[in-house]
């Protein structure tokens, strides 16, 4: 007998039929004689609708309030997935974030978990019932309902899961786990059995969609077993894990990440002086800005250029932020380029091995697809790229590091 937390996200209860099927699923695993927690999305859709409303009343709704409105999602999908399990002759009971004192801190729309109580869910489990338990929510000390941030529910499956140190932790989701890459762009694209925890934030930071990342840190400061899974087909999803060693197939790459959310700025013709860096990136930071790569350049004459990228939604404000101090810093131009995309490989096999830029880099090079910028961790290689070539380049990638073929 194993104790589990599923999470069934929006798609997975977007509808009064899915949520009978779910209440099947969870049924079958109760049946076995699992002990169940299940936590629940907002039907597919619901928070979006729910913010729109928001933007009706007020310019900039109150993110109290916001918190309170949003929450509703969650109890609506906790409430219907408990009827259907008692229809089903599976006690269930349903809670809020507050009914099981998920507690905290008091940052409105991004609250972040302190405490769990784990009273009231541990005796529903031994008086054999299954609990069900809203995602996303939570309450502070003083009784405020909490939101953690757009897909949270992935957060608080993981903290429940460290909480009651579940067995494991499966996230149901309507892809059937993590792959080599987005298979929209590359067919030949493969499920990974495995994946490590370090490997799973990487792809996550770099534009991949499956896991929340807040979720993927949690699990992997928790050492929470965590499974990504189809919620509409059997199968064994992907095992998100500590364990470099065990991992069957053993490639020096385990995927490719995009993103296409990337733009670049450039501060050409600055005195390469002590300072500088500091003096161009104090004043984005101010405006909120977050920088991803910075690349600054040996100087000729005295003179560099310093290049970083932002998200494509900041590129304006950026440019206006460079502008401003372009005539103070004795710059001579500010250029820029949001038609630009980041793709990166991914791979604890990296640390071990000598080579695998250079591969990337000949690979692209004989598709004479140009590298804008470099950036480089342990275990990740990014490169900037013209946006037409990001499909090009996520494909010539998978196949230069073969993963398309299944290793024995
Ligand atoms: N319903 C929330 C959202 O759409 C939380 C979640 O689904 O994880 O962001
Ligand atoms: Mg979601």
């Amino acid at each position: 007998m194993a104790l589990y937390v599923y999470k069934f996200g929006g798609t997975s209860v977007g509808s009064a039929e899915r949520i009978q099927k779910v209440a099947d699923k969870v049924k079958v695993a109760h049946d076995d004689g699992h002990q169940i927690v299940v936590v629940v999305s907002a039907m597919s859709g619901e928070t979006n609708r729910l913010v729109e409303l928001s933007k009706q009343m007020q310019q900039q709704p109150s993110a109290r309030e916001m918190d309170v409105l949003l929450s509703t999602g969650e109890q609506v999908t906790m409430a219907l997935l408990s009827m259907a399990l008692q229809e089903r002759g599976c006690p269930a009971q349903s809670y809020t974030g507050g009914q099981v004192r998920i507690l905290t801190d008091d940052s409105h729309t991004k609250a972040r978990i302190q405490e769990i109580d784990d009273t009231n869910l541990r005796t529903d489990l031994n008086s054999g019932k299954v609990a069900i338990v809203a995602g996303f929510q939570g309450v502070t000390e003083s009784g405020h309902i909490t939101t953690l941030g757009r897909g949270g529910s992935d957060t608080t499956a993981v903290a429940l899961a460290a909480a009651l140190k579940a067995d494991e932790c499966h996230i149901y989701t309507d892809v059937d786990g993590v792959y080599t890459t987005d298979p929209r762009i590359e067919p030949k694209a493969r499920r990974l059995e495995q994946i490590t925890f370090e490997e799973m934030l990487e792809m996550a930071s770099l534009g991949s969609k499956v896991l929340q990342i807040r979720a993927v840190e949690f699990a992997g400061k928790y050492n929470v077993a965590l499974r990504v899974l189809s919620s509409f087909a059997e199968g064994n999803g992907t095992l998100i894990t500590y364990d470099e060693e065990s991992t069957m197939e053993n490639p020096l790459i385990s995927g490719i990440a995009h993103n296409r959310d990337e733009a670049k700025l450039t501060i050409n013709g600055v005195p390469d002086l002590p300072g500088i860096a500091s003096r161009i990136l104090a004043p984005i930071a101010d405006e909120n800005i977050e920088i991803d790569m910075i690349i600054q350049n040996i100087s000729s004459d005295g003179n560099t250029d310093f290049t970083f990228t932002v998200h494509r939604n900041d590129y304006e404000k950026a440019s206006k932020v460079l502008e401003k101090i372009k005539n103070e810093l004795g710059a001579k131009a500010v250029t820029g380029d949001d038609k630009i995309v980041k793709v990166s490989i991914v791979g604890v096999g990296m640390r071990s091995h000598a080579g695998i830029a250079s591969t990337m880099f000949k690979a692209l090079a004989d598709e004479n697809i140009n590298i804008e910028m470099i950036s480089t961790s342990e275990i990740k290689i990014s490169v900037v790229v013209n946006e037409k070539y990001l499909e090009l380049a996520v494909r010539t990638l998978h196949a230069a590091f073969e993963l398309d073929k299944v290793v024995l």
